[in-house]
Formats: structure tokens, C-alpha cells, sequence
């Protein structure tokens, strides 16, 4: 179990991570969703000892990544936005190498590597330069190193960014895979790629949690703005006449069309669907109803509302130097 309390990581004046509180519980997989530079890599890495916070706390099934970092460490495996692979190592060497720095014992580490190789389907490529490898398969590498020891959860940064869509497919059902007997924890500015395997959603805006659910409540909640759309020929003042003799109708908004069609925006009462007394009231006023449609509240729409004033930040490519060396470090003590 990981419980993030009154998290927060200023980087000068700039609040990267602004209170964040929350607890993930074992065995599930969990998304964190949010645009470009919400936060989602600043939490991660604090949340897996690459990074200090400004203040607040992480535990780790027990463990204080502050207080007990080696305790803590021992439960995550590690999938940063920018693996820290050693590109001149081959594949099999460099899990070798991973393998000792996590300090598995000498005699569980040729099957244990056996096992992530299968896994991640490294096998073909195990004696190849890392270098040499493409994009799909250097994550895969990244992903092979995360799993190795196989830790109780498992925390992977935008694991399916920049690869085709029959590696993302590929990695996805290992993350499923994985999620059997591990805790998942997974981070994405793509809602399609968090709805297509999270169990739970954490959506985090300007370093806050806006919400966090299970995608269908996430969706449930926005049935609130949900509209029933009708265009009717006639002129406004009888299609408000006509409403009027509706019942459950909340609000209504007008718009009058060129065409001499009126178009009404209607909010229902909770739970009420007016549709069937809406049809036969415009066909006993003898006004044809052209079109009616019920607007959908889709998770994509809970995504930009809660989102909506974010504005995007510059690519990850402007590096700081604080980042640069963040990640040095990260080389020697986390791999
Ligand atoms: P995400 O992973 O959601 O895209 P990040 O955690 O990378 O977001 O970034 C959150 C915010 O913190 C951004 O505004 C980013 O510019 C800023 N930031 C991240 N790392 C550094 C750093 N090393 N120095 C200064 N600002 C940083
Ligand atoms: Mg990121």
C-alpha cells in the first residue's frame, strides 16, 4: 500500500506538485492522467526516491521513502520517462548489471532474468547493443529492468510513449499481465491509453488531484452536464410554448437557426428522461421535431473540464540543470 500525504515540490517559485493526498491500495492498477506538465514525473520520481520533496510524505507498505529509503526502494521497480539505460551494454549484460545493483542474490538472477526476458520478449535481442536497438525495444529493456526483483508495485512513466501501435497493444497486455500479481501504477497525458487498462484514474491538473475514480464513476459524475439536444421547425416562442407543457425540465436554452428551425438545449431533471413526453408534445402541437439527440458524458469530457484552464507547458526538452542531474544520480542508486 502507498499513502502520498500533503505531498508538495516546489522548484524555485514554481509549485510542481501542490498537496497531493492519496492512498493506492494492492493488486489494482492505477492511472495518473494529466496533461504535459501536471506533475505526473515530479510525484513519481518523489514517490520512488529519485527525487526530495518540499514537503510531505511517502510510505511505502510501511516504509518511509525518506526515513527507510533501502526498505521502501525494495518494494518499486521503476520505469522513469527517461530510462537510464547504458546504451553500450547488450541487452542480457545490462540486466545482469541491473540485476546486481538491485542486489537480487547471485543464485536467483539467471532465472529471474530469464523470466523478465520472456516477459518483455527480449529473447531474439538478448545479445544486441542497446544502442542498436529501436525505440520498442529499448523501453522494453527500461521495463525488463523495472520488473526484475519482482517488486510488489510496479511504477512505469508514460511506459507506451513514442511507440507504434502494436508495441503499445504489446505493452499493455504485459501491464495487464503484470497486474495480476503486482500493483501498477502508470502515468499518461493520453486518456485512452489510461481508460484502456486502469482500474482507478488519479487526474492531476497544475500539480493538484482534481479527481480520482473509477473511470465509470469518473463518468457518472459528469451526467450532471449531460443535455438533450432537439431541433424543432418552428419558431422559438412555440417551441418554448410546447416545453412549457413538459414536465422534469431544469433549464432550456434557445437557439434560433437561419433555416427558421429553433434548436433547444435542454438540462432534465436528475434521473428524469423526458424524451417519449418531449416526442409526443411536439406531435400533438403539430410541430415536427427534426432531430433529438442525448449529448454523451464521455470520459473525454470529464478529462477537459477538469483540465480545461491548463495551459501547455513547454516540451520536456528544456531541461534544467537540476533535472539533468537528478537523473545522474537516479543511474547510481535506482536502477
Ligand atoms: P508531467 O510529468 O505531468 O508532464 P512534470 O512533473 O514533468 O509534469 O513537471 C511538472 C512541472 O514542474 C512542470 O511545470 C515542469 O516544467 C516543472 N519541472 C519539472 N522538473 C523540473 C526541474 N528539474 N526544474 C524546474 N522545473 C521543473
Ligand atoms: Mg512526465
Amino acid at each position: 500500500m502507498i499513502e502520498v500525504k500533503n505531498l508538495v515540490k516546489r522548484y524555485g517559485t514554481q509549485v510542481a506538485v501542490d498537496h497531493l493526498n492519496f492512498t493506492l491500495e494492492k493488486g489494482k492498477i492505477y492511472g495518473f492522467l494529466g496533461p504535459n506538465g501536471a506533475g505526473k514525473s515530479t510525484t513519481m520520481n518523489i514517490m520512488t526516491g529519485y527525487l526530495g520533496a518540499t514537503e510531505g510524505e511517502v510510505v511505502i507498505n510501511g516504509h518511509d521513502i525518506l526515513k527507510e529509503p533501502e526498505a521502501a526502494k525494495k518494494c518499486i521497480g521503476y520505469l522513469p520517462e527517461l530510462p537510464p539505460l547504458y546504451t553500450d551494454m547488450k541487452v542480457e549484460e545490462y540486466l545482469h548489471f541491473a540485476a546486481e545493483l538491485k542486489k537480487i542474490a547471485k543464485k536467483d538472477r539467471e532465472g529471474q532474468i530469464g523470466r523478465v526476458m520472456e516477459l518483455t520478449k527480449l529473447g531474439d535481442v538478448r545479445h544486441r547493443l542497446i544502442r542498436n536497438l529501436s525505440k520498442g525495444y529499448r523501453q522494453r529493456v527500461g521495463l525488463a529492468q523495472a520488473i526484475l526483483g519482482f517488486p510488489e508495485i510496479i511504477i512505469l512513466d508514460e511506459p507506451t510513449v513514442g511507440l507504434d501501435p502494436k508495441q503499445i497493444i504489446e505493452i499493455r497486455e504485459l501491464i495487464r499481465e503484470l497486474a495480476k500479481d503486482h500493483t501498477v501504477i502508470l502515468s499518461s497525458h493520453i486518456l485512452a491509453e489510461i481508460s484502456a487498462v486502469c482500474d482507478y484514474i488519479l487526474i492531476i491538473s497544475h500539480g493538484k488531484l482534481v479527481a480520482s475514480d473509477t473511470p465509470e464513476h469518473l463518468e457518472m459524475q459528469m451526467k450532471g452536464s449531460e443535455r438533450l439536444l432537439i431541433y424543432a421547425r418552428g419558431i422559438q416562442s412555440v417551441v418554448e410554448g410546447i416545453l412549457s407543457q413538459v414536465p422534469h425540465i431544469a433549464d432550456v436554452s434557445y437557439t434560433v437557426l437561419e433555416d427558421g428551425t429553433t434548436k433547444a438545449e435542454i438540462l432534465e431533471e436528475e434521473g428524469a428522461d423526458i424524451r417519449e413526453e418531449l416526442f409526443y408534445a411536439f406531435a400533438e402541437n403539430r410541430c415536427p421535431l427534426l432531430e433529438m439527440t442525448k449529448t454523451k458524458a464521455t470520459l473525454e469530457n470529464v478529462f477537459l473540464e477538469l483540465t480545461q484552464s491548463e495551459e501547455q507547458e513547454a516540451p520536456v526538452s528544456e531541461q534544467t540543470e537540476e533535472s539533468v542531474e537528478s537523473e545522474e544520480e537516479a543511474d547510481e542508486s535506482d536502477l
